[in-house]
């Protein structure tokens, strides 16, 4: 998959796309990432991405022009299917797990990164097929947000994470009946450190009590941390997994 990403701060990117993971995607293969400097798409002797808001009122906005011709010049033609404009947006869709699952089936995805204030509106509503936003809080930008979006959906896709069914049972995975929680906890070696035990089950090699330990692990912790993950489940009929808090 191709990630474009579109930003007045091209340096920001350096750093996070060159450990672990989506470093090894670039380069192997399946991922590309390709940072566009926005201020390309400027004439002026300023290079000037923003101005005032009509109307009035505190800060900056970044302008329609250079973010719509960056986009008809990185695709002069665009295929909504496979190809997505993303405006990254403390006003979007919040962006999780699922929706992660999805943009992975696209082709290639074009983050545009806000700054100031925010965007002109006719960004939104003419030329992002989606506007996201990865959490309840404001951003000073939308390049964190960017980064994050990549690194979630980069590790769904085909060849990306060396045991694929690590993405299929995590938190939020989409494996089995226990998909939509969290994960269970994990202990490695020592076995005793300062005293705390790890769980006797995961040390006896009985695979089948592991598998339900775990099981219930995940749900009692999901219950604790995040509760409305498992009404979702219960509204949508889960009865084992309902039953596994019993
Ligand atoms: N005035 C905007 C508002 O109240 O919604 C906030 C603008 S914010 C300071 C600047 C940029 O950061 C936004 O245009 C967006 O690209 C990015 N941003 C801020 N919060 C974000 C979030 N929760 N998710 C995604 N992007 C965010």
């Amino acid at each position: 998959m191709i990630f474009h990403v579109l930003t007045i701060f091209p340096d920001f990117f350096r750093g996070p796309f060159e450990h672990g993971v989506v470093a090894r995607a670039r380069q192997a293969g399946p991922v590309e990432i390709r940072i566009h400097d926005l201020r390309n798409w400027t004439y002026d002797r300023h290079r000037s991405v923003d101005d005032r808001p009509f109307g009035g009122g505190e800060g900056m906005l970044l302008k329609p022009g250079p973010i719509f011709e960056a986009v008809e010049t990185i695709w002069p033609e665009r295929d909504s299917g496979r190809r997505k404009v993303i405006l990254l947006s403390a006003q979007g869709e919040l962006f999780d797990q699922s929706v992660a699952r999805r943009l992975s089936q696209a082709r290639e995805l074009l983050l545009v990164c806000g700054r100031y204030e925010g965007v002109d509106e006719r960004v939104s509503e003419q030329l992002a097929d989606e506007e996201l936003s990865i959490g309840d809080y404001v951003l000073s930008g939308g390049e964190l947000a960017a980064a994050v979006v990549i690194d979630a959906v980069a590790r769904l896709l085909p060849g990306v994470l060396g045991n694929q069914a690590s993405s299929v049972f995590e938190s939020f995975g989409d494996g089995g009946e226990e998909r939509g929680i969290l994960d269970s906890p994990h202990y490695t070696r020592p076995a005793d450190f300062r005293g705390w035990q790890v769980p006797g089950v995961l040390l006896g090699g009985d695979h089948a009590a592991v598998r339900e330990w775990r099981r219930r692990a995940a749900l009692e912790k999901t219950r604790r941390r995040r509760p409305e993950l498992l009404e979702r489940k219960r509204q949508s009929g889960c009865v084992r997994t309902v039953e596994g808090l019993k």
